[in-house]
Parts: structure tokens; sequence; C-alpha cells
């Protein structure tokens, strides 16, 4: 009887952990989105950002859209 609660007990410990692991990489996905601009690598701005094949690119400025839109697959590797 021991044997078999320390079974369920490492058990629930296993999905707790994985549950954390899955948590803490979802975390990372999300600041997964690009932290430099692709066009001039520089840090990137609130509200500026430009969808290429359905994904959201952050721009460090406007002025970045343009040259981006016109070569996108020059700056972005997807
Ligand atoms: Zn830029």
């Amino acid at each position: 009887m021991k044997l078999k609660t320390a079974l369920v007990v490492s058990g629930i410990l296993v999905v707790v952990i994985g549950l954390i692991l899955m948590r803490s990489m979802n975390q990372k996905n999300i600041q997964m989105n690009n932290q430099k601009c692709p066009v001039s690598g520089k840090s990137v701005n609130k509200g500026h950002t430009y969808v290429h094949n359905g994904k959201e690119y952050n721009l460090c400025s406007e002025e970045c859209k343009q040259p981006l839109s016109e070569h996108p697959e020059k700056y972005l590797s997807d």
C-alpha cells in the first residue's frame, strides 16, 4: 500500500512539474515576437508592426514598413 501511495504522489508531482514547464514554455513563446527590427536591427517600438504570411513583426518605426513591404523575403526568413 505504501508503494502505491508513493507512486500516486510521484505521478502527481510529474503532472505538476509538467504543467509548470508548459506554462514557462508558453510564456517564452509570447516573448518570441521579435524585439529587434528586422530591417534596421534596432529595438522595436510599440505600435509599429508589419504582417507577413499571417505573422506579425514588430518594427522600430514606420520608416521600416516600406522596405519591408517591398522586399519581405530580404528581411524575413519565413
Ligand atoms: Zn526598423
